[in-house]
């Protein structure tokens, strides 16, 4: 088995997993990917969606693409158009090839789904390996997974990068606050993984036990899936006394793994042999000038399965200059800024407010004016939805609007996955903006 290598850096160790690829030269680092670009064409070639998509864009053959310049030519993917496709519009292997799914809920119901082959899954596992091993973890270890097993790519995702780094491996899940304690104190877990907002709630749950975080063995945390500040980072690291790491991904790239910080924090890895990305204007779709903020675009280099040209994250970011003082060749993402669409991150869940309207709108008691209101609540995010309802069902009795509420917020869980506080209103009661109506009012402090 691999393990994690110490190489002597300029002023300190670097923990490195896979050398051969991480301090990889510019020039070779790009001839790779070229080369992979080319083999992900051909995948994509397969799936109908491409075929259609890259014969617009008058690409028929992998050679069309001579430089990685010609990235740029390449047509662009979209959420809608991975609904569109969705289940298999974007398959690009026989079915008996694949292994596994993750699905991620749509704005309006019809979700996404990306699909791994045995190799897809081997080499998402490398990826999150690296980044594990790149902020100093190994396998004397004992790394509890806080974050959601399931659909969602955090569990597994980091389950099986910290399984082959040959840390002892708490899969714990997400939630479950007392027994997530309990686990810490049995097990004296040395790292966790799990979005910052719970980390912070789980402190005060630490206090509310009367334990002292100095009392367990933990000394670090990979904190991801939601946006933060680097004053975030700082206070869980004060708190905690332990040192936290920027984790990105999304599902559409796998999940985790596709950019980490190192033990230097100077911005996240990108590993580029997998992925290229592109920072372009939003509005324009022009690559950014180098250093400007834009929306990251990315293409997939290894994935058999579900290849990706392209794919607008809506995720805002720009390059980190310079290099990193660990010496890796793999370029650095500044901590993403926010999002380009409507997308909120709710306690690290995405949730669109479309979908959220789409049912209020089933919802035959329900009016047509409505607010979805962001609070924090200690260290945790709160939604609340203000909805007017038909007048007549104010009729004084207290039990039938308790009733309707738990009906509505029940309906809204099961499609968002987040429990809302439902609110009553009577009809004319909410404001009414005069231009374009504003639905959604965040009143969480800015990350
Ligand atoms: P999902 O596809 O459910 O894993 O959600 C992915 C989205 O979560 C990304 O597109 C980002 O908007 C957000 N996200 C993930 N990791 C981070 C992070 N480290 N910082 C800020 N936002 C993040
Ligand atoms: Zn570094």
């Amino acid at each position: 088995m691999a393990q994690v290598r110490i190489i002597k850096g300029k002023d300190m160790t670097v923990p490195v997993w896979n050398p051969a690829i991480e301090f990889i030269e510019r020039e070779a680092l790009e001839r790779l990917q070229l080369a992979h670009l080319r083999k992900t064409i051909a995948w994509a070639l397969k799936t109908p969606f491409y075929q259609r998509r890259l014969a617009e864009a008058g690409l028929t053959c992998p050679e069309d693409i001579a430089s990685l310049r010609d990235v740029r030519n390449l047509p662009y993917t979209t959420k809608d158009d991975l609904r569109e496709a969705y289940p298999d519009g974007l398959l690009a292997v026989d079915r008996e090839q694949v292994v596994r799914l993750h699905t991620s809920s749509g704005t309006t119901g019809t979700p996404t789904v990306i699909y791994h082959t045995q190799h897809d899954l081997d080499r998402w596992t490398e990826l999150v390996a690296r980044c594990i091993a790149a902020t100093g973890a190994t396998r004397r270890d004992v790394f509890q997974n806080m974050t959601n097993y399931g659909l969602f790519t955090g569990g597994l995702g980091l389950h099986y990068g910290a399984e082959r780094v040959g840390m002892l491996v708490i899969p714990a899940s997400s939630g479950n606050t007392g027994r997530q304690i309990q686990l810490m104190r049995n097990f004296q877990t040395s790292v966790v993984h799990a979005t910052p907002s719970y980390l912070l709630h789980l402190h005060s749950a630490l206090a509310g036990e009367g334990v002292e975080p100095g009392q367990l063995g933990l000394r670090k945390a990979f904190i991801g899936a939601e946006p933060h500040s680097e004053e975030t980072r700082r206070k869980i690291e004060s708190l905690f006394g332990i040192d936290a790491y920027n984790s990105y991904g999304l599902s559409e790239m796998n999940g985790p793994g596709v950019a980490f910080e190192c033990v230097y924090k100077t911005g996240l890895h990108l590993w580029e042999d997998a992925y290229i990305l592109e920072i372009i204007h939003t509005e324009t779709l022009q690559p950014v000038a180098e250093g400007e903020t834009g929306e990251i675009v990315m293409t997939t280099l290894q994935r058999q399965a579900t290849p990706l040209l392209r794919y607008r994250t809506r995720d805002l970011s720009h390059w980190v200059s310079g290099h990193c003082p660990c010496g890796r060749g793999h370029r650095r993402l500044a901590r993403i800024k926010g999002r380009s669409d409507d997308m909120l991150i709710i306690n690290g869940v995405n949730v669109f407010p479309s979908q959220i309207e789409d049912r209020l709108m089933k919802t035959p008691e329900v009016g047509v004016n409505y607010l979805i209101q962001l609070e924090k609540r200690g260290s945790l995010d709160r939604l609340v939805v203000k909805t007017e309802i038909d007048a007549r069902l104010f009729t004084g009795d207290p039990d039938a609007l308790d009733d309707l509420r738990e009906r509505i917020s029940e309906l809204l869980r099961s499609a968002i996955l987040v429990k809302p506080v439902v609110e009553l209103h009577e009809p004319g009661s909410l404001p009414v903006s005069e231009g374009k109506a504003q639905r959604v009012v965040d009143l969480r402090p800015a990350f």
